[in-house]
């Protein structure tokens, strides 16, 4: 990208940023983990990463937010680089068309998740690589992996948000036991979940999360951390099921493949060009960040990002 074009990039980002600051309905933030419910709503920042690191940003860009579900990218990244297409067996890869935290489909599917983005397939994913781990290796795993993803050695798990999760997981305890019953958990449920809970407090910057997408992008320049045909399909498996039920609209009007976190981040990934990353703690009724989903919209409409042309 020559300098006009990073120009050009920045003064969207701006316009992005101040379209935002404009907004009256920005959604709600998550109550059901008590930490996240007291996050101020006006925050907006937006990163886009190029594949060399260069970071362009606007708003609160540099404040640490909780990432949530958008953890269960790098997770996934790391269980299958240990477990490779074995992975498939305990976790399929269709879109669930049900909320994040659905019990629905487990049953009639006989305790196999749908995919590794809703909160049972990520619960599988972590319990797959914790399997003869201890909870503490995996967590540093994830975040070795995470900070090496960023070039970043200052992100870190907040024990507030984790601890916050963790008294309020009956939901996820729930999937995880179902899970048992049905022989698809490996580890006792309330090991596999306190590790989960603290996977989704790991907190990170807009322009931390935005470097560390740049993996993800296959693009020359970025660092390749996982073959690029296992990042082909980990951006596939964004596109369908990374918003949860609201995954097909979220393709309909931004054109990328994301993923979103209830602490109201979005990662999301245009290939061959750059990683972006957006933060807005409001959500929409589909638990993905309201103002972040728009602002992802405008941005591959004015750079023509889409992977859809
Ligand atoms: N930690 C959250 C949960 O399990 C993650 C959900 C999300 O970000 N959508 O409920």
């Amino acid at each position: 990208m020559d300098a006009l074009d990073i120009a050009r990039l920045q003064g969207i980002l701006a316009q992005i940023e101040h379209d935002a600051a404009q907004a009256t309905d920005r959604g709600q933030v998550a109550t059901y983990i008590p930490e996240l419910a007291k996050i101020d709503p006006a925050q907006f920042a937006i990163a886009v990463s190029l594949p060399d690191g260069t970071t362009l940003t606007a708003g609160d860009a540099a404040v640490p937010f909780s990432i949530q579900s958008i953890s269960k990218v790098f997770m996934l990244a790391i269980a299958l680089g240990r477990l490779g297409d074995q992975l498939w067996q305990r976790v399929g890869r269709e879109p669930s068309g049900l909320a994040f935290n659905s019990i629905l489909q487990l049953e009639r599917e006989k305790g196999i998740p749908r995919n590794p983005f809703v909160n049972a397939g990520a619960i599988a994913v972590t319990d797959a690589v914790l399997a003869g781990h201890q909870p503490k290796d995996v967590l540093g795993e994830l975040l070795r992996f995470i900070r090496m993803c960023a070039e970043d050695d200052d992100i870190h798990i907040n024990k507030s948000v984790a601890a916050s999760e963790q008294a309020t997981a009956h939901r996820n305890i729930a999937l995880a036991e179902f899970m048992a019953a049905e022989g698809n958990l490996r580890n006792p449920a309330a090991l596999t979940i306190g590790t989960y809970v603290h996977q989704c407090a790991v907190e990170m910057t807009c322009a931390q999360l935005a470097r560390a997408g740049r993996f993800l992008t296959n693009a020359a320049g970025a660092p390749r951390l996982v073959s690029p045909a296992r990042v082909r399909r980990i951006n596939a498996l964004m596109m369908m099921c990374g918003h949860y039920d609201g995954s097909g609209e979220f393709a309909y009007r931004a054109g990328l493949p994301g993923k979103s976190g209830v602490g109201g981040g979005i990662l999301a990934i245009a290939p061959g060009r750059a990683s972006i990353a957006v933060w807005s703690p409001g959500l929409n009724e589909r638990g993905n960040s309201k103002l972040g989903s728009a602002a992802i919209e405008t941005l591959t409409r004015e750079t023509g990002w889409s992977v859809f042309g």
